[in-house]
């Protein structure tokens, strides 16, 4: 089943019929891997939405993390 198409609304049908992702990770839904991410640029075998962007993770950084990078010794 495809969470992915699941969380868009499909109906049934659509989502049971195939999985998001195979064993190796790679994507196979249809619909995720037409779509381009708007961060990074990923499609195809590596979709993935702007949530699930590795770029969009990174950014996360903790203002402590940060501080602590700029009191560090230097
Ligand atoms: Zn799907
Ligand atoms: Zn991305």
């Amino acid at each position: 089943m495809c969470h992915f198409c699941k969380h868009n609304g499909e109906s049934r049908h659509v989502y049971c019929g195939h999985n998001l992702k195979d064993e190796q990770g790679k994507i196979i839904c249809p619909i995720l891997r037409m779509y381009t991410c708007s961060l990074c640029g990923a499609t195809g075998d590596s979709s993935h939405t702007r949530k699930y962007c590795p770029i969009n993770k990174k950014k996360k950084i903790s203002p402590e993390k940060l501080n602590a990078t700029l009191m560090g010794t230097g």
